[in-house]
C-alpha cells in the first residue's frame, strides 16, 4: 500500500486545514479538550456537526445520494487526522455512524426519508438501547418485552448503560417480540421517541466522575408498529450489522495520536519522572500506535462507501481499546504524584503551572478508558469472534 500523498491528496489536506482554520472555534476546541468522557456534550458536538453538515463532510461512509462525500479511504484518513490534530470535537456517533447505515440497508423508503435528514441536521439525537441488566455480552438474552396491541407495541422492561439517554430525543432499541425458536429469532429493532409517556431515564455516574450512561425504564410504553426497522423477529440481523459499524467503521488512530501528544506534553513539562522504564513504555506505545495506524488504513482502504467493515471490525475494536488504555496508563504514570491530586479544584499550583491542568484531564480520561474494552462488546467477546473467524 502506498501512503505517500499525491499532489491531489496534499491539496485536499490543505483544503481541510483551511476549513478547520476558518470554522473550528476556540470554544469548540476547548470543549473537546475538556471532554474526559467518551463523547463531548451536545453543546459541543452539536454545533460542530452542523458545521460539517453545511460543508457536506458529515457522513463520509454514506452513499453520496444521501449526503456521503465520495472520499477515498486516504481522504477519510486525512480528514480524521487533521480534525484530531486540530482538536475538533467528536461528532456523536449514534445517528450518523450506527443507525444511519442500518436504515440505509434495512429501512423502508419512508423511514429513510423521515429519519436520515434529521440525523444529518442533528434535529434528532439518538441513543442505543441494546444492553439490559441481564443481557450484555449475551445480548440475545434480552427481555424487554414488546407486546402487540392494535397498531402499536407496548413495551415493558429496562435498558442499561445507555450512553447520553439523558440528552437523546430518540432511541433505537432491540426488543423481544417472541419466545419461540432460537433466542435471536424473537428480537425486533424499534425506533422510539424518548418523549413517550412511561419512559424514565436514571443517571449512572462513572468512575471518572462523569454522567455519560443511564438506566432507561419502560412502563407500558406505546410505540407504533410502523417504527419497526425490518421484519418482526428479524432485528438480530440489524443488530449484527450495526455492531460492525460501532466496532470497525470509526477511524481511531488520529484521536489516539492526539491523546499520546498530551502525554508527551506532560513528559516535556518536566513534572514527570521520565525514567528508563517510562521511556521504554512510551516507545512501545508509539510503535504499537504506528502499527495500528497501518492496520486501520489497510482496513479503511478496502471499505468503499456503503460497504460493511466485516470481521476486521473486532480486530480494530480490540486493538484501539487496548491502545486507548495503554496511552491513558502512560499519562498517569508520567504525572507521577500529581496524578493523585486530579480532583483538587483548582489543581495544585505546581501541576497547573507545569502541565496546564493536565492531571484533571489525563486522570479522568484514564479512569474512563477502562470502559473501552467493555462497551461495543467486551474484549473477551472480540477475542472469541476473532478466534471463531480463524477456525472457520
Ligand atoms: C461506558 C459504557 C457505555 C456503554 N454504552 C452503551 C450504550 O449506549 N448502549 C448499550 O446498549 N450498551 C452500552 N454499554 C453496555 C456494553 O455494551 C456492555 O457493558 C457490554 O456488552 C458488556 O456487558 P455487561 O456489562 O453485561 O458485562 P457481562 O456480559 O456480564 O460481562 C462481564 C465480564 O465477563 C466476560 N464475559 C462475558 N461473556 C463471556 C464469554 N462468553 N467468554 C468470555 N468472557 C465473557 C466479559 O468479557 C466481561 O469481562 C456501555 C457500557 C459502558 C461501560
Amino acid at each position: 500500500m502506498n501512503l505517500a500523498l499525491s499532489t491531489a491528496d496534499m491539496a485536499f489536506r490543505d483544503e481541510v486545514r483551511q476549513f478547520l482554520d476558518e470554522h473550528l472555534t476556540d470554544e469548540l476546541r476547548q470543549g473537546q479538550r475538556r471532554t474526559t468522557a467518551m463523547y463531548p456534550e451536545p453543546e459541543i458536538s452539536g454545533p460542530w456537526q452542523k458545521i460539517l453538515h453545511r460543508r457536506g463532510w458529515l457522513v463520509p461512509l454514506w452513499p453520496t445520494e444521501w449526503g456521503g462525500t465520495g472520499w477515498t479511504a486516504l481522504q477519510r484518513f486525512i480528514f480524521e487526522t487533521e480534525c484530531a490534530l486540530a482538536g475538533a470535537p467528536l461528532v456523536h456517533p449514534m445517528g450518523v455512524r450506527l443507525l444511519g447505515p442500518v436504515l440505509l440497508r434495512f429501512g423502508t423508503q419512508a423511514q429513510k426519508h423521515e429519519h436520515l435528514p434529521r440525523i444529518l441536521s442533528g434535529e434528532d439525537y439518538w441513543c442505543q438501547g441494546f444492553s439490559e441488566p441481564g443481557a450484555g455480552s449475551d445480548l440475545a438474552a434480552l427481555s424487554l418485552r414488546a407486546r402487540k396491541d392494535g397498531q402499536d407495541y407496548v413495551l415493558d422492561g429496562s435498558k442499561i448503560w445507555t450512553t447520553h439517554a439523558h440528552h437523546a430525543n430518540r432511541m433505537f432499541a432491540l426488543v423481544r417480540t417472541s419466545d419461540d425458536g432460537k433466542r435471536q429469532q424473537g428480537i425486533s429493532f424499534l425506533l422510539i421517541d424518548m418523549g413517550t409517556p412511561g419512559i424514565t431515564v436514571r443517571p449512572i455516574r462513572t468512575i471518572g466522575g462523569d454522567h455519560d450512561v443511564n438506566e432507561v425504564h419502560f412502563d407500558s410504553v406505546r410505540v407504533p408498529q410502523s417504527n419497526r426497522v425490518g421484519e418482526e423477529n428479524a432485528g438480530w440481523e440489524c443488530a449484527k450489522y450495526l455492531l460492525e459499524f460501532e466496532r470497525g467503521a470509526g477511524i481511531f488512530s488520529p484521536r489516539l495520536r492526539a491523546q499520546l501528544i498530551k502525554v508527551a506534553q506532560a513528559l516535556k513539562a518536566g513534572a514527570a519522572h521520565a525514567d528508563a522504564h517510562l521511556m521504554r513504555s512510551f516507545g512501545e506505545v508509539c510503535a504499537d500506535l504506528d502499527t495500528f495506524e497501518w492496520l486501520e488504513m489497510r482496513t479503511m482502504a478496502s471499505l468503499a462507501p456503503g460497504e460493511r467493515p466485516g470481521p476486521a471490525a473486532s480486530v480494530l475494536k480490540l486493538r484501539a481499546s487496548r491502545l486507548k488504555q495503554a496511552i491513558g496508563a502512560l499519562g498517569v504514570e508520567a504525572l507521577g504524584l500529581d496524578a493523585v491530586r486530579w480532583r483538587e479544584e483548582p489543581a495544585s499550583p505546581r501541576a497547573e503551572a507545569a502541565q496546564e491542568g493536565l492531571p484533571s484531564l489525563l486522570v479522568p480520561e484514564y479512569c474512563n478508558s477502562r470502559a473501552f474494552t467493555i462497551f461495543g462488546g467486551a474484549q473477551e467477546i472480540q477475542l472469541g469472534l476473532i478466534a471463531r473467524q480463524l477456525l472457520d
